[in-house]
Formats: structure tokens, C-alpha cells, sequence
């Protein structure tokens, strides 16, 4: 396995979910460095905690586990880190330092809530997957899983060739905007009352393209 040496210019993995939900929030939070917690992104964080105990590792039959693992792909010029990575014991897996045999990495990612139908969380998945692949020069992972805290359920997620598709168009617009620094302009839609951005973004000023531009407007008219 390749060390991960995290590059500035990389996307963080995470805005996969950000920028799926809405363009917007994910430049807000990811080009503009602007952030709010709300009880949904709170509440993720704590539901990550549970998971994230670095550099643990146990063996459990034929899975080694870890967690809170780094990755990162040079290719796609993403980065992030697996809440757990799974080595699954295969003939089609690749040595492991220190352990015998061959191993398949396989990611799992801890999520608040159920399963959606936008494939926010699979696409996550999904590049977590694909760094994987990258670091231990692995064959192709074709499943990889989902925990979802309030089911209580891990969803087994196929890792197609669509989903890997739509993973890298995803990826190519986000580099487009985080070249050109752009925010999109608003567009409220019924998700703009669950977003933790709201007050930042301010849906209701369509006029003003960034949240940057909104703030020194105010401040030229109160004259500060
Ligand atoms: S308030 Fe609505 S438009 Fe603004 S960032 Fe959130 S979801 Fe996007």
C-alpha cells in the first residue's frame, strides 16, 4: 500500500455528499470555507466518532478491520478517510504487511439515518473504493457497505460500472468549479429547510452570487 500524502489541490470525498445535495452548499463549504452545523451534520459527526478510533485494527475470523483510514487517489485527485476499511481474506486480494495471505480491501461507511434513493452516500462509497483500488493496486472492489444508524442496517452496495461513471462526471464538475472559485447561484428548493447552510446561503437573495459578496454588501451599506 502506497502512504497517503494528502495534496492541497484535492477534493475532499466528503463534499461528494455536499455537492449532491446541492451545488451550492458544496461550494459554500468547499470553495468559500463557510460552514454551520445544524442537528443533521451534529449528529453525523457524533455518529462518525463512534466509528472513527484511529489506527484500531482487530482481526475478526477472516476480516482484519481499521478504521479511520486515509485515502486518497492521484488520478481523480480526491482524498478522505474510510470510517472502516475491511481486508477480507481472497485469492484475488493482495499481501498485507505483516500479515499472511491475501486481503481484499473493502470500505464501510457509518451514516446517520436510512438508506435514499440519490446516490449521495454510494457515491462516497464509491471513491473510497476506487482510492483503495489505487493504493493497493488491487482488482477492481465490486461490493462495498453502508452502515445506516437508524435502521441499524448495512446496505450491501454493487459498485457498477454506472455508479463509478457518474462518480467521475461528478468529480470533473466539482474540479471545474473549484478551478474557476465559482458558487452557483441559488435555486431553492423543499431541501433548502433541512440544510445547515441556510442562514449563510440566505435563499431568498437570489441577487448576490456568493455568500463573500452578500457580507461586504451589507457592510457597505451600514458603512463599516
Ligand atoms: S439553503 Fe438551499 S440553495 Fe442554499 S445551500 Fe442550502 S440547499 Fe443550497
Amino acid at each position: 500500500m502506497q502512504g497517503v500524502n494528502v495534496d492541497d489541490g484535492d477534493l475532499l470525498i466528503s463534499g461528494l455528499q455536499h455537492f449532491s445535495f446541492c451545488r451550492r452548499q458544496w461550494a459554500l463549504i468547499h470553495i468559500e470555507q463557510q460552514w454551520a452545523d445544524n442537528f443533521y451534520t451534529t449528529d453525523g459527526i457524533l455518529m462518525h466518532e463512534a466509528a472513527d478510533d484511529p489506527f484500531f485494527t482487530e482481526k475478526r475470523g477472516d476480516i482484519i478491520v481499521s478504521r479511520s483510514v486515509p485515502v486518497r487517489s492521484e488520478r481523480l485527485g480526491v482524498a478522505g478517510v474510510c470510517d472502516v476499511v475491511e481486508y477480507h481474506a481472497s485469492p484475488h486480494g493482495v499481501p498485507i504487511a505483516g500479515r499472511e495471505g491475501k486481503w481484499l480491501p473493502v470500505p464501510v461507511e457509518y451514516k446517520r439515518g436510512k438508506s435514499k434513493e440519490i446516490d449521495a452516500d454510494r457515491l462516497q462509497l464509491c471513491a473510497q473504493a476506487i482510492c483503495l483500488e489505487e493504493m493497493f493496486c488491487c482488482p477492481k472492489i465490486e461490493v462495498a457497505y453502508i452502515y445506516y444508524g437508524e435502521t441499524r442496517r448495512r446496505e450491501k452496495v454493487t459498485l457498477t460500472d454506472e455508479l463509478r461513471a457518474k462518480l467521475e462526471s461528478m468529480i470533473a464538475e466539482m474540479r471545474a468549479l473549484y478551478n474557476r472559485g465559482y458558487t452557483p447561484i441559488v435555486k431553492p428548493t423543499k431541501q433548502c429547510s433541512a440544510c445547515s447552510l441556510k442562514d449563510i446561503c440566505l435563499p431568498k437573495l437570489r441577487k448576490f452570487v456568493s455568500a463573500k459578496e452578500y457580507t461586504s454588501a451589507i457592510w457597505t451599506v451600514d458603512g463599516l
